[in-house]
């Protein structure tokens, strides 16, 4: 799919599994196993999907997945088994190298958004794009160098502070543009400065939805995940971006739903929902 001067790729990361509840929020098991089918820990599939925009002369990779430095009992909770970064192995399919990646935007530093932003090699780390400029919030750096006790096993520290002791990370400060036809946009609910980005041409964009609607089932007001920080700021957060996705027909693309990529909004008496189901490539 062309966008602007962007070709647009979907890159697959693979999937792990995470705890129904803790995905769904206060929605009961009851509700959600049917779309959801969970194992018998009661753990969730959730994909992995970042974005690749190529055009501009750039190659912009959107998340990098979990990559692939993972101790055994980390692989048997998550129930994730790649032996090397999917997302660099997914890149191949479509003639692209890891050297190719211009620009990586990290939407979070949750493990499961920066996992494959460095190798592991030998004992040491270096940044998985060796080209690359690395973008995150200052904030989240900020926030995930000193997390709270809620949260601080999201944040595993070998994801990222390669990335700083190698100086190829850019600290953004809020609403960014990184060109005529890419904006990042901030959100607090979820996490610290989680920034999502949208890009545009004269008559059609495509929102990557990161962890503000993880799957399509988060459309609806109450599904919120237990791991949000400020569930009530990620409702407000979910209803303005559903409102302006509906209003201006963005497409939403989604990184973890492991039924629908992308899809445009529909509206009904209950309120948001799928309009159709859209093919990236
Ligand atoms: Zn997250």
């Amino acid at each position: 799919m062309k966008i602007g001067s962007y070709e647009i790729y979907p890159v697959e990361g693979g999937s792990f599994r995470l705890d129904g509840g803790a995905l769904y929020g206060i929605i009961p098991r009851a509700l959600w196993e049917k779309t959801s089918p969970p194992d018998p820990l009661n753990r969730v599939r959730v994909q992995l999907r970042s974005l690749l925009l190529a055009g501009n002369g750039r190659k912009i990779l959107i998340d990098t997945g979990m990559g692939q430095d993972w101790t055994e009992k980390s692989r048997e909770i998550y129930n994730y088994h790649n032996a090397v970064n999917p997302i660099v192995e997914s890149l191949q399919t479509y003639g692209f190298t890891a050297e190719d990646i211009t620009d990586v935007i990290l939407t979070h530093l949750h493990f499961d958004h920066t996992g494959g932003a460095v190798a592991h090699e030998n004992g040491s780390y270096r940044p998985q794009f060796p080209h690359a400029a690395y973008y995150i919030q200052r904030e989240q750096l900020e926030w995930a160098l000193s997390p709270s006790g809620k949260d601080k096993g999201s944040f595993i520290r070998s994801t990222f502070m390669p990335l700083l002791e190698a100086k190829v990370l850019t600290l953004l400060d809020g609403y960014t543009r990184i060109d005529d036809e890419v904006e990042l946009l901030t959100f607090n609910g979820h996490t610290k400065s989680q920034q999502l980005v949208r890009i545009f041409g004269s008559n059609i964009s495509i929102f990557f939805a990161g962890d503000l609607f993880p799957f399509a089932s988060h459309f609806k007001p109450p599904c919120i995940m237990a791991y949000d920080l400020n569930p009530l700021i990620t409702l407000n957060e979910k209803n303005e971006i559903l409102r302006l996705a509906y209003e201006e027909g963005w497409i939403v693309f989604f990184q973890h739903d492991p039924e629908n990529t992308a899809v445009t909004i529909g509206k009904n008496e209950k309120g948001f929902t799928i309009k159709d189901i859209i093919k990236i490539v």
